[in-house]
């Protein structure tokens, strides 16, 4: 490492420290030490100084234990004692102080209301703190591939242009980029405001805040996940540096300028094994300590940076363009389009519509065709329209059961085009194309364009020809809805009757391994995967298109346990699978060796045990629980691929299902549920519970508007008569 470097670095972060003191003092005198503070919605304390340390502050006191005991003997010329941390050189171990006393800083400016800050000039509230269930929410695609990783930009880049095409770049990759720092002023935030671009995290470009200490929200993110996925401890810092390393391809691009403040964070991140990719002139860097340590690059062609950054932390992209006028990529799939800029839209109770996928065996690879008078006239004219779309697919592996898996990625797929928006399915479709993209060239048949290559592309080993037809015309649109309503509802037909017992092969989703190494998702008709991404059609799908991916055949072989839902088959998967870790299966209970939890489950089932039953609290509630736990501290226990009997993650959809929990008694155990659960399967669970035989007991489950406490929960559900409190003891 450059003496430059060093000294910049280990400068840096005495003004971090003094800072982190300064404001700690005046807190302390204001609010006093006892006064506590945590992030919103987490449960890692302030997460940096906990995954290397172990240290959980939980106060301003606390807060200053940790900058004498951590931050400052990291500074010393000769380490303190106590210092827990491996020697990865001066600057190194600067950067990693830096990091702690910006976590301290940022904490404090919290608590005076100075975090997340809000910018009226440009009309922006940036994000600030980034909270476990984001963490939580982005699992399955950072594990699957499909967000191959993320970047903290830093700066400003040279133009708007400039910013705007590396931002557009990154979407269309599918990266998710963070945004801060400042170049005097001038920021890629407020560079991609001025060029109309949505930010926020649907559009995957989150500004954290104006300041290059920003970037700390998105460094402590990364620490945190070797703890919520990996299953490892605050202060196993050696293991979850190597896992930020290996699993969390995180990268930085800084733009402008370099100084001190810069050095310090970047020497902090690299520990984390996040490298550095600049648009400046900068002295050599040499690799160093446990972490790779990168040469930055020269590299002014926007385009190339992005490239050089994939290049440098090797990340693997593979994207596919369908022919169409406007950019394309999953990160524009959470686009919005305001009325004031539509151009056209279709179905949405506004216009008939609907969108069916079926198997043919006459199927001309390709071909789009429009039905309708004057089709494409319309169309440029704008306003609404009606629509039909089918979708007709041919292949030698395709079965007719692959039908709705594929029928789903409709709303994906035409969601990925810029200036293009899709919700919903079947006959409640409605789509939107706005102003831009029609200036940009898309047309009608476009739609079929994205169609017929992105299912050719996804379904590489299933789909073989794909042509799409588009009727526009009000009467043909009706009639053909007519048809294909009956096909829904045979469909509809089949999979309710689907159970576990009426398939000998259930299916195995081991994706999360490279995040939790031991878990396995055992996927049957009646138990979809804890993260709601994967049925067992999925499961099958997916294991036919590609037969040596992460989901596999399992068959059940001989019955164990019909009531616990145990199988001969299952555990000698889930045995071999899990690397020896767990001997068995059950997935009909949570007592009695329940099905693993890794970190990306909808919601947590967990026993009360005064009330003899279980409640169930969805990810994103962020409010106390029955039993004294929000859901952030709940996550931590179930997490890390481990068996936790009593507590478990699950898919939200398994809460409909017969066989949850069926062998301890089945839905009349839950005694409370969060408000947004009750009301997402509000028509579900009514024909659940009159299947059970009490049509009323949807009002005898407390949720959070009644009570989030163990004792008046016990009071509400014994004048409510709820079954469970005379059920056998679950223990
Ligand atoms: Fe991970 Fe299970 Fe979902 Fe597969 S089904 S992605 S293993 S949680
Ligand atoms: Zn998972």
């Amino acid at each position: 490492m450059s003496k430059e470097i060093a000294t910049g670095a280990i400068k840096g972060s005495h003004y971090y420290a003094e800072q982190a003191e300064g404001l700690l003092e005046k807190a302390i005198a204001e609010k006093g030490a006892d006064f506590a503070f945590e992030f919103p919605d987490t449960a890692y304390f302030l997460p940096q100084i906990y995954a290397m340390t172990g240290f959980e502050a939980r106060t301003l006191g606390d807060m200053k234990t940790a900058l004498e005991q951590h931050v400052k003997p990291l500074l010393s010329d000769v380490p303190a004692e106590n210092m827990n941390l491996p020697y990865l050189g001066e600057a190194l171990d600067a950067g990693m102080a830096s990091l702690f006393a910006q976590e301290i800083v940022m904490a404090v400016r919290y608590i005076n209301e100075q975090e997340p800050i809000k910018d009226d000039s440009i009309g922006l509230t940036y994000n600030g703190f980034i909270s476990d269930t984001i963490l939580r929410d982005l699992g399955v695609q950072l594990v699957d591939g499909s967000m191959p990783g993320y970047v903290v930009i830093i700066g400003a880049a040279d133009s708007d242009e400039q910013a705007f095409e590396i931002a557009r770049d990154l979407q269309q990759k599918n990266i998710l980029t963070f945004l801060c720092g400042n170049v005097n002023g001038e920021s890629m935030t407020k560079q991609l405001l001025r060029k109309d671009v949505q930010l926020g995290w649907d559009t995957r470009l989150v500004p954290l805040g104006p300041e290059v200490e920003h970037a700390i929200y998105a460094i402590h993110w990364a620490a945190r996940a070797g703890i919520t996925f990996g299953g490892m401890k605050g202060g196993d810092f050696q293991k979850i540096l190597k896992y930020s390393k290996d699993k969390v391809f995180a990268f930085a691009m800084v733009l402008g300028p370099l100084n001190e403040r810069i050095w310090t964070t970047g020497a902090g991140a690299i520990n984390m094994g996040f490298p550095a990719v600049a648009n400046t002139d900068i002295p050599v860097i040499h690799p160093t300590g446990v972490t790779i340590y990168e040469e930055v690059a020269k590299e002014l062609d926007p385009a190339k940076l992005v490239e050089k950054c994939i290049e440098v932390r090797g990340l693997k992209i593979t994207v596919s363009k369908p022919p169409i006028p406007v950019a394309f990529g999953p990160a524009f799939e959470g686009e919005r389009i305001r009325k004031e800029d539509m151009h056209i839209e279709f179905g949405g109770q506004r216009t008939p519509a609907f969108e069916w996928l079926t198997v043919s065996d006459n199927v001309e690879d390709g071909k789009v065709t429009i039905v309708g008078k004057d089709a494409e006239a319309r169309y440029q004219q704008g306003g609404q329209m009606p629509m039909g779309i089918i979708v007709e697919v041919e292949g030698r592996k395709m079965q007719s059961d692959f039908e709705p898996v594929l029928e789903r990625k409709i709303h994906h797929f035409v969601n990925e085009a810029q200036g293009v928006w899709h919700m919903g399915q079947r006959e409640q479709n409605w789509l939107r194309v706005s102003k831009n993209a029609l200036k940009e060239g898309f047309t009608l048949s476009h739609f079929g364009d994205i169609l017929t290559t992105q299912l050719k592309h996804k379904f590489a080993n299933i789909v073989d020809k794909v042509q799409v037809t588009l009727y526009v015309d009000e009467a043909e649109v009706k009639q053909k809805l007519e048809e294909t309503r009956k096909v829904f509802m045979e469909r509809d037909v089949r999979l309710a009757t689907m159970t576990d017992e009426s398939v000998d092969t259930f299916y195995s989703c081991i994706l999360c391994q490279s995040f939790a190494p031991d878990h396995v998702c055992v996927v049957s008709p009646e138990r979809l995967g804890l993260c709601g991404a994967y049925n067992w059609l999925d499961a099958k799908a997916a294991y036919e298109i590609d037969p040596n991916g992460a989901n596999q055949p399992v068959l059940k072989g001989e019955t164990l346990d019909g009531v616990k839902g145990r199988w001969k088959g299952v555990d000698e998967y889930v045995y071999q699978s899990s690397h020896q870790a767990l001997e068995s299966f059950n997935a009909y209970t949570i007592m009695d060796n329940p099905m693993t939890s890794c970190g990306c489950f909808e919601c947590i089932v967990a026993i009360v045990p005064e009330a003899n039953g279980v409640m169930i609290v969805n990810r994103g509630y962020t409010g106390m629980t029955p039993i004294g736990m929000k859901f952030s501290t709940l996550a931590g226990t179930v997490g890390g691929g481990a068996q936790t009997p009593g507590f478990m993650g699950i898919g939200r959809f398994f809460l409909t299902s017969k066989k949850f929990l069926s062998a301890d008694g089945g839905f009349k155990r839950v005694v409370w549920m969060t408000k947004n659960l009750k009301e997402s399967f509000a028509d579900q669970f009514k024909k659940r519970v009159e299947e059970e035989g009490d049509p009323d007991f949807m009002d005898k489950i407390a949720d959070e508007t009644i009570t989030e406490d163990a004792e008046k929960l016990v009071e509400f559900l014994t004048e409510k008569g709820h079954p469970a409190l005379s059920m056998d003891p679950m223990f």
